[in-house]
C-alpha cells in the first residue's frame, strides 16, 4: 500500500516565527510542537528524538543539520496561507473526528468531563443547554461545543485546500 505523508507523519515542530500556523494545526488535531525560545540545534535534536517534521520560516535551517525531506519551509507570513500550504503541500486530509480534540495553547489531549463535577465555574446558560464538556489536562481550560466552538469548526473547514 503507497503511504501518504498524511497517514505517517502527522506530528510537527514549528520555528518560533509560526505560533498561530502551530495553533491552527492543533485544532485539526495534529500533534505541533511550538516553543517562544528554542535555539536552531535544539529544534532539530527535538524533531529528530521525536521523528517530528519540521515546519519553519527559515530557510537557513536545513544547512543546520535539519533534513530534507523532514521540512517544510513557509513562504509567506500569512497564518491562513501558511495553514494552507501546508495542508496542500504535506497532502493532509484532517479527520473532522479529531477537530478541537487537542488543546492549541498546549497540545494536550482535551479529556471528557461531566458538567455536574465544574457547575461552580460553567456559566449558568451554557451549562443548562449543552451536555458535551471537555478539560484541558494541562492548563485546566475548559471546552464546549457552543457557537465558539462551531465557529472555529468553520474557519477550519474553509482553509482546507480544495483537492486535500
Ligand atoms: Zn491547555
Amino acid at each position: 500500500m503507497a503511504m501518504g505523508i498524511s497517514e505517517i507523519e502527522t506530528s510537527f515542530i514549528c520555528d518560533d516565527n509560526l505560533g498561530k500556523l502551530a495553533k491552527l494545526l492543533r485544532a485539526y488535531g495534529y500533534d505541533v510542537l511550538f516553543y517562544r525560545n528554542i535555539s536552531d540545534g535544539d529544534l532539530i535534536a527535538k524533531a529528530l528524538a521525536d521523528n517530528r517534521h519540521i515546519i519553519t520560516r527559515d530557510g537557513k535551517l536545513q544547512s543546520k543539520g535539519a533534513p530534507k525531506d523532514k521540512l517544510t519551509l513557509i513562504p509567506m507570513d500569512n497564518p491562513d496561507y501558511q495553514v494552507k500550504f501546508v495542508l496542500e503541500k504535506l497532502k493532509l486530509k484532517p479527520d473532522k473526528n479529531k477537530w478541537l480534540t487537542r488543546c492549541i495553547d498546549c497540545n494536550a489531549t482535551l479529556i471528557e468531563i461531566s458538567k455536574e463535577d465544574y457547575i461552580d465555574i460553567i456559566p449558568p446558560y451554557v451549562y443548562q443547554t449543552l451536555n458535551e464538556f471537555s478539560r484541558c489536562p494541562k492548563c485546566g481550560k475548559l471546552f464546549w461545543k457552543g457557537t465558539h466552538y462551531q465557529n472555529i469548526i468553520k474557519r477550519l473547514s474553509t482553509l482546507i485546500p480544495n483537492g486535500n
